[in-house]
């Protein structure tokens, strides 16, 4: 038993065709728990900074509108091995190659409009999280490690 944090987002784009709650009940059947969740609206400083990594990519100017354009839902996860198993239920980045299943197969519309994010390493996880939540709003307090 590996027990990993993964930071999740349901997107912009989730929140708008009004499917969040349906990729939350998929999340607590495939067993995470939610450590921490909230809902906020990214400025486009907000979500340069979160996809940084991604700055030289082609992509990385639409990326952050995309990002920008309404609120999100970042999240916590916690539980086995998070990180890969996160990942295996949001699919595929490009919906079209994304299998059956799969978050993203079920609701995205595009590349980039593809409802959810994941952290893609323990790297990643760890300024993922640090990004968007403080250790005093991890919750159970027993989880923070204090
Ligand atoms: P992820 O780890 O599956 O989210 O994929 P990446 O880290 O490669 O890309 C980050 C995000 O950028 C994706 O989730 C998409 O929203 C967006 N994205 C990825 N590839 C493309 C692309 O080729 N074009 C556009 N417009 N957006 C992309």
């Amino acid at each position: 038993m590996t027990v990993e944090r993964t930071l999740a987002i349901i997107k912009p784009d989730a929140i708008a065709k009004g499917v969040a709650g349906q990729i939350v009940t998929r999340i607590e059947e495939a067993g995470f728990k939610i450590l921490a969740a909230k809902l906020i609206h990214m400025s486009p400083e907000d979500a340069a900074g979160f996809y940084i990594v991604h700055k030289a990519l082609p992509f990385y100017r639409s990326l952050c509108a995309f990002m920008t354009q309404g609120p999100c839902l970042p999240m916590v996860l916690e539980g086995d091995h998070a990180i890969q198993r996160w990942r295996e239920l949001m699919g595929a980045t490009d919906p079209a190659k994304a299998a059956p299943g799969t978050i993203r197969k079920a609701f995205a519309a595009s590349i980039e409009a593809n409802v959810v994010h994941g952290s893609d390493s323990p790297t990643s996880a760890a300024f993922e999280i640090s990004y968007f939540f403080s250790s005093l709003e991890l919750c159970p307090r027993s989880n923070r490690g204090d």
